[in-house]
């Protein structure tokens, strides 16, 4: 739920999520009271209870910016739910080769994605994933089709889905503020080794990045550590 002192108007650019400081990414939070929004596997924000709700909308943000909709949000789109339902009642996919596929499945951890202006969905069939384009639903060979409000519920997905489900998620400027956070730093040595490096400021997607690394690198390679012990603590 969102508190009384939320303040929406922080918005910010979900990231990869490993090897980071386990710290809220909102500015001056610094929380490490955290818990993580995914958009996939290790993708997404680590927020604190309280930027919570910035964060839900800020990961449907940066989807519906790129044209794609996650399934396990599928309660805020009403239209989908009723598709669903069809689909899993008696949903058949008719193959290039007129052969009828049965058993369909719409994974909660798949999505619906624009490509070529087509907008796909994953679906499961005879245990294979693939992408279907909504619009062929529109199928008249297909059984369901003879509902005559069918065609008009995929128009309406269509449609949706091309103005954007979300309205919080409009007129929202992301910002990448996590250049900005405190972080740890890892990589490898030239033997394997996994180090493990404090740089303030610094995260693998930052420019000083590819320095730090190299600082840190000469450090251990020369094995004079406190020569540099003013800018990085090597662990
Ligand atoms: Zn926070």
């Amino acid at each position: 739920m969102a508190s009384a002192e939320t303040d929406m108007s922080l918005s910010i650019i979900p990231k990869r999520l490993v090897m980071i400081a386990n710290t809220c990414m909102y500015p001056e939070c610094g929380s490490i009271d955290t818990r993580e929004v995914h958009i996939g596997a290790n993708f997404g924000i680590i927020t604190c209870q309280k930027h919570y709700p910035n964060a839900k909308r800020d990961v449907r943000k940066y989807c519906q910016d790129r044209n794609i909709f996650l399934i396990k949000n599928k309660a805020d789109f009403p239209e989908l739910l009723d598709l669903f339902k069809i689909i899993m009642s008696n949903f058949k996919v008719i193959n290039d080769d007129n052969t009828v596929a049965n058993k369909v499945f719409i994974s909660s951890s798949g999505k619906i994605f624009k490509k070529d202006n087509k907008w796909y969905i994953e679906v499961i069939v005879n245990d294979l994933l693939f992408n279907f384009e909504i619009e062929k639903f529109k199928d008249d060979r297909l059984e369901y089709n003879k509902n005559p409000e069918f065609n008009s519920l995929i128009d309406n997905i269509i449609k949706r889905l091309d103005d954007g489900v979300y309205e919080d998620c409009k007129n929202v400027n992301s910002v990448n503020f996590n250049t900005y956070l405190p972080d740890v730093l890892y990589f490898e040595s030239e033997d394997g080794r996994v180090l493990k490096l404090f740089a303030p400021g610094v995260t693998v997607d930052s420019p000083a990045y590819a320095s730090y690394v190299e600082m840190a690198k000469t450090i251990f390679y020369s094995k004079q550590p406190q020569t540099l012990a003013d800018h990085v603590n090597l662990k």
